[in-house]
């Protein structure tokens, strides 16, 4: 018969790679005596522990790797103080089954309603699902593709941005593009049509949109093949980040749109 041998044991544990097992797993055979459960049930919460330890593990690798201005949840989103979001609708999209459509997500509303909020919370929940997210403002990364054209690697650089299952490419409209940066960003979009779904978030209706873009024509282009497959959230209402300010007064006679421009 072996002697239980309880360094071996841990150092078992180690070499199995099983790390939180090996730091509770004491404590747990002792809690499991107290409580006479059987020796299935012990290891079955032993396994459930260490899976959920290394569950949690990954989604911060993944969260990091995502790129995300900050972090927060869908939780922490007060739908009570943004009636121009439809809860329903948000709560539909965390199923994330646009993901597996490929269908693309585009946020429209004035600065401060909530945009990246919504968007890095739709992609943290899709982290949890299993799938990898990018998050990047349109301007950093077109600044990075043009870089990688002017170098003669673009089509490296562009499978940085064809990869993940889910690209969140934030702040389109806040700087234009030229005929280059607009042609490039059309090359990233029709290469994810219907293979990738993104989200993406603008302070622009689409009417406006062709001043975001060189020309009218490459605007259609874009439009024509993100919009195809698509769902547009356009939220209206006040900052959240001004809201407290603007209920103090500090702002005075500076009130900032409750809407994007709707005019086409
Ligand atoms: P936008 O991208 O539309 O300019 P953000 O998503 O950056 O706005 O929101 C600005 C700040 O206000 C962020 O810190 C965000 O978490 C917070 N915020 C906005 N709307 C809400 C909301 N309804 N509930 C909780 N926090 C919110
Ligand atoms: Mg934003």
């Amino acid at each position: 018969m072996n002697v239980f041998d309880r360094a071996a044991l841990l150092e078992g544990l180690q070499r199995l790679g099983l790390t939180h097992m090996q730091q509770v797993v004491e404590h747990r055979a002792e809690e499991a005596a107290a409580a006479s459960s059987g020796y299935l049930e012990f290891l079955y919460q032993l396994v459930e522990e260490e899976l959920a330890v290394r569950f949690e593990r990954y989604v911060e690798t993944r969260t990091r790797l995502a790129n995300f201005p900050f972090r927060k949840t869908l939780d922490q989103f007060d739908f009570a103080a943004q009636p121009g979001v439809d809860k329903r609708a948000i709560m539909d999209l965390a199923s994330m089954a646009f993901i597996e459509r490929a269908t693309n997500v585009i946020l429209l509303g004035p600065p401060g309603v909530g945009k990246t909020h919504l968007a890095v919370g739709l992609g943290t929940e899709a982290i949890r699902r299993g799938y990898s997210v990018y998050f990047i403002r349109l301007e950093d990364m077109m600044q990075k593709l043009i870089q990688a054209y002017k170098e003669g690697c673009f089509v490296q650089k562009l499978r940085v941005y064809l990869k993940p299952k889910l690209l969140i490419c934030d702040e389109i409209g806040y700087t234009t593009l030229d005929r280059l940066g607009s042609h490039l960003f059309f090359e990233l979009v029709s290469k994810r049509y219907e293979k990738g779904a993104m989200i993406l978030t603008s302070n622009k209706s689409y009417g406006a949109w062709g001043e975001i873009f060189d020309d009218h024509v490459i605007a259609a282009a874009i439009l024509d093949r993100l919009l195809h497959h698509s769902l547009t959230i356009n939220i209206r209402g006040e900052s959240y980040r001004l809201r407290e300010k603007l209920k103090a007064g500090v702002l005075g006679g500076i009130v900032p749109p409750a809407s994007v421009d709707t005019k086409a």
